[in-house]
């Protein structure tokens, strides 16, 4: 069966649900074709649960890109405050967490629900364990999933990024991009895993949970961390700490599994950590 729109979107995640609704806002007919059972599934995951869904103090500085002058115009037209009001519209009750973090008093599902609204407010189709196999292109798009083929001129990929492979991730986004001729920028984890031994977790067990600016040094480089590069010991899989350096990822790539020696500060001269085994704590 062909079923044809304006514009097709591929994937249920932030990015594909957030293109859709604006899409659809504009008189498009939209389809968005997800693989999973249900739509959002890393949103669901994010914030711990509560989705850290914007930062009050968000501005084009904070982002990497090879592009920069993509978030300034970005963030121009669609500043935190519209998500806020979105937000709001659907009275989901929400607090600032630190460093203008907002997150949702209850749970992220909260938010995947307020986007399936607008999904359905804007007119926006959403077809549910579709797998797309393959895509071709003549006068338009023609993308292929389970038994069905949609038809667009417009083709949105917003099947996500490499990380939580556990969750499904592929580099489906980027072999489309391959197959179509089209740029790609080489890949950067966002989030850099340390892994901590045995001993070390029997040693710091008591700050699972913990979360907060960070000055670390690795390998001759020392970093002091910018207030949205955090820390964080999770509890029950403390040895996967991870360690979010967005802007020196690079810098810990290949680096990362065999992380000795490290040295985290924790807070203002309050405990360092080495992970060569000789870990301490300077202060109570
Ligand atoms: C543990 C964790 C916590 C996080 N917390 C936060 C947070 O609090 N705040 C924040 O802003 N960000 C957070 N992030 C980051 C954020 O979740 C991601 O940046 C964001 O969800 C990416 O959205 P996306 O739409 O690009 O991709 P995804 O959410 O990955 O969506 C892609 C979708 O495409 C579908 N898909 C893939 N291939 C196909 C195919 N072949 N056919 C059909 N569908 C396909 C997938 O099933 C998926 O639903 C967190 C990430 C993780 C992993």
């Amino acid at each position: 069966m062909s079923r044809k729109f304006d514009a097709v979107v591929l994937g249920t995640g932030a990015a594909g649900l957030m293109c859709a609704i604006e899409a659809g806002k504009r008189g498009r007919r939209v389809a968005v074709m997800e693989r999973a059972e249900k739509i959002g599934k890393k949103i669901l995951i994010s914030g711990g649960g509560r989705c850290n869904f914007t930062n009050l103090y968000c501005t084009p500085e904070n982002f990497i890109s090879a592009n920069p002058h993509f978030a300034k115009s970005a963030l121009a037209r669609y500043t935190p405050m519209d998500f806020i009001s979105l937000v709001e519209k659907h009275r989901i009750s929400y607090h600032e967490k630190t460093l203008g973090q907002l997150f949702c008093d209850r749970a992220a599902n909260d938010i995947t629900e307020m986007l399936e609204e607008e999904c359905l407010a804007a007119g926006v189709k959403i077809f549910l364990n579709q797998r797309v196999k393959e895509i071709s292109r003549t006068t338009e798009f023609v993308v292929r999933a389970e038994g069905e083929e949609f038809r667009a001129p417009a083709l949105v990929v917003a099947t996500g990024g490499l990380s939580i492979p556990k969750m499904g991730a592929t580099s489906f986004g980027y072999d489309v991009a391959r197959q179509f001729g089209l740029k790609i920028q080489k890949t950067r984890p966002a989030l850099v895993p340390l892994t901590f031994g045995a001993k070390e977790k029997r040693e710091y067990c008591d700050l699972a949970g913990v979360s907060m600016e960070v000055i670390a040094q690795a390998d001759g480089h020392a970093f002091r961390v910018h207030s949205e590069a955090l820390l964080l010991l999770r509890s029950e899989r403390f040895y996967e700490s991870k360690i979010h350096f967005p802007q020196y990822a690079e810098l810990f790539e290949g680096f990362s599994r065999i992380a000795f020696p490290v040295i985290a500060f924790f807070g203002p001269g309050v405990l360092v950590v080495s992970l060569d085994g000789s870990a301490r704590r300077t202060q109570d």
